[in-house]
């Protein structure tokens, strides 16, 4: 028998954009189609139509092609809800549906109830004992709620990230399917798509897992098969702290515009919290050639904004002149300048943009920063420039004379005329950087 296709779906909700969060989620679902040779779906987790805008849905969009990560085909639970009904309609039909008509205020206070007497805050029950009068009596007052009727026994499932998992289902209320103003939740909405589309392998956070067990007999009572689960950790601060959004850049497009890479995100996304050292990856298809589910752990996973700033800077400074063009184009560097200007600051970049700033020094020169002690040698320095134009060989010359003339050498020699061209104590190679200066000062 040939083995099933292996078919993944990453279901945001377009109630916000991806995060760094979610993003781990859609990472490893479509890590694990491609490297199966399967299918990757986008599915738009809609049906709260209050919440949910296509602003942010074309926002997800937009964010996972920056990645690079290719959906096969979009779902959207908006257009799928007479499914959805469908699903419902057997469930009462296999008397695993119940109306319920508690408010939320008696819910609570039933909870509250539980809690005072140290039992587990479970659901009761009690509409199950509503006789066909009562109900429409109630009905008449408010509109009833649906829910599931869990088997209350233990659901078990062997989950790719946690290992066995054992989940007595009398400890879990029955959860609603579709609420009093006929809302079909996600509950529902994701096991009918998660069947029909016939999804293979669920990855989704560990805050997910007391889902999965009722999802796993509600699949079961649709006659449904159900799809291999694996719950990832949630990230956590640097500290372990819950990630907040005060820990800085946690949407994606937030750190998009900080010049973050994709695939320094990638990189790090496809490795914290596993076994194996986060790495820098050269594309997307490293990444699904090296991916491992049974890597991780599950113990939370902490993430640090900054870790991704060191892989971006490798990344870029690894670019060709050509992958660079486009921000030198948006720098307004000629584009005869554009393969010397890489060639002299590529080691120099934290990110793409920063081409601008060198480009800025070459064309427009910079305030020297002169060392009181240096004055007199930096002025006796420039007096010993020669006539440009420039080239690569004219720094060795320069810097040659002015030993000669002043008799310092080494660092005393070179720092503080790197200093008085170009501002800064640190920067490229001075050899080719000097034919691109335009403006060196004659005097300090
Ligand atoms: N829309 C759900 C969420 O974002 C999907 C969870 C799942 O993968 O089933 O939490």
């Amino acid at each position: 028998m040939s083995k099933p296709m292996t078919t993944t779906r990453f279901a945001p909700s377009p109630t916000g954009y991806i995060h760094v969060g979610n993003l781990r989620t859609a990472l490893f679902n479509y890590l694990i189609a491609r490297k199966a040779g399967g299918q990757f779906i986008l599915r738009l987790d809609d049906t709260d139509a209050e919440r949910s805008k296509p602003e942010y849905a074309d926002g997800i969009k937009e964010d996972l092609e920056w990645l690079g990560l290719s959906w096969d085909r979009v779902e959207t639970q908006s257009s799928r809800l007479d499914r959805y009904q469908a699903a419902a309609d057997k469930l009462r039909e296999v008397g695993r549906f119940y109306e319920c008509f508690e408010t939320p205020v008696e819910l609570d206070l039933k909870r509250k109830k539980q809690l005072n007497m140290h039992k587990p805050p479970v659901y009761d029950r009690a509409a199950l004992a509503l006789t066909a009068r009562e109900k429409d009596d109630l009905r008449a007052q408010r509109p009833g709620h649906w829910r599931f009727l869990l088997d209350q026994t233990r659901i078990e499932w062997n989950d790719g990230i946690l290992g066995d998992i054992s989940i007595d289902a009398a400890s879990v209320s029955d959860p609603v399917l579709i609420r009093g103003d006929g809302q079909i939740l996600y509950t529902l909405a994701s096991v009918v798509d998660d069947t029909e589309m016939a999804i293979s392998h669920v990855v989704r956070g560990s805050d997910h897992v007391t889902n999965t067990a009722t999802q796993i007999q509600i699949i079961k009572a649709l006659g449904g098969s159900v799809p291999e689960f694996a719950h990832h950790s949630l990230l956590t601060g640097p500290q372990g702290e819950a990630l907040s959004k005060r820990l800085g850049t946690l949407a994606l497009r937030d750190l998009r515009a900080a010049g973050i890479e994709p695939m320094a995100l990638l990189s790090h996304m496809a490795r914290i919290g596993s076994s194996q050292p986060v790495e820098l990856m050269g594309s997307v298809d490293e990444l699904v050639e090296s991916f491992d589910i049974s890597h991780f752990g599950a113990a939370p996973t902490k993430y640090d904004v900054e870790d991704l700033k060191p892989l971006t800077s490798k990344y870029v400074s690894g670019l060709s002149a050509k992958d660079i063009a486009p921000a030198m184009a948006e720098a307004g560097v000629p584009a005869d300048v554009v393969e010397p200007l890489w060639a002299a600051v590529h080691e120099n970049v934290d990110i793409r943009s920063d081409v601008a700033n060198w480009w800025a020094l070459c064309r427009d020169g910079i305030a020297p920063l002169v060392d009181p002690e240096d004055t007199e040698f930096v002025a006796t320095a420039l007096t010993l420039l020669p006539e440009g134009p420039y080239d690569t060989t004219t720094w060795s010359a320069w810097t040659a004379a002015v030993k000669q003339a002043t008799g310092r050498k080494g660092r005393g020699l070179f720092m503080p005329l790197r200093k008085a061209l170009t501002g800064s104590a640190h920067g490229p190679d001075m050899a080719g950087l000097m034919p691109l200066l335009q403006k060196i000062p004659s005097s300090v």
